[in-house]
């Protein structure tokens, strides 16, 4: 499959500027991420669902774009059209669809203390999925933040977008030649949804090169998400 080299995708919507070049130029300079991990830094301030507390736990809704959505000032995921674009994956089960979504979330809330549900029928979700309205690359994601304080801000909504234009796998099989594994990407924008950037190119989860090789935490993903959430509470 193609690289999915997305250093450039997360963005705070309301700030109308691009800053991925300089940012990938940074990553590029460091040695990889002592810890394994890169929290989202936003105009200096890093953010989490939840309290504005390092090692906090959070519950975080999610849902999927059934209809067009515009995100005027954002310049990723500006125009979210619905899921069903990405349909062939799932198209022959839409319940995949579902399942897909709660393994990516899964493999998060696993480690961290983050509880994802479903939203209910007519609430906005906090991090709504959809497919790209304007085609580009593979995939990205958008956050949205409130008011900082001590150096953390609180994410109000996230939105994921996915180039329908991409094959997608849905790890069923069989698949076209080069598809690209859909839960895999998911949890990684999941990983950018909830505060985490990327520690490096590559050996982790979050690594923006990650080609699909790595398709769960590595121990620096799960050191990030810990950071932000605590570990997770049986
Ligand atoms: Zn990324």
């Amino acid at each position: 499959g193609g690289a999915w080299s997305d250093g450039a995708e997360v963005r705070r919507a309301f700030i109308d500027k691009i800053v991925a070049g300089a940012a990938v130029a940074a990553l590029l300079a460091l040695p990889a991420a002592a810890a394994g991990y890169r929290l989202l830094e936003i105009d200096g301030l890093n953010v989490k669902w939840g309290e504005p507390l390092m090692r906090s736990g959070a519950e975080v809704s999610y849902g999927f774009a059934a209809a067009e959505v515009s995100m005027p000032g954002a310049i990723n995921c500006r125009a979210l059209a619905p899921i069903a674009r990405l349909a062939a994956a799932w198209e022959r089960d839409p319940e995949r669809l579902a399942e897909i979504a709660a393994e990516a979330f899964g493999i998060w809330s696993r480690e961290a203390d983050l509880r994802f549900r479903p939203a209910a029928p007519g609430e906005p979700p906090d991090i709504l999925i959809g497919a790209q309205g304007e085609p580009d690359r593979i995939a990205f994601a958008n956050v949205w933040h409130g008011t900082g304080r001590q150096g953390i801000a609180p994410l109000t909504r996230a939105a994921i977008c996915f180039n329908p234009l991409v094959a997608w796998s849905d790890g069923e099989g069989p698949d076209p030649a080069g598809a690209l594994d859909l839960p895999t990407v998911l949890a990684h924008e999941i990983g950018h949804a909830i505060g985490l950037d990327h520690p490096g190119a590559t050996g982790a989860l979050m690594g923006y090169s990650n080609q699909g090789d790595i398709d769960h935490l590595m121990p620096g993903d799960v050191a990030g998400a810990v950071a932000l959430y605590g570990p997770a509470r049986d």
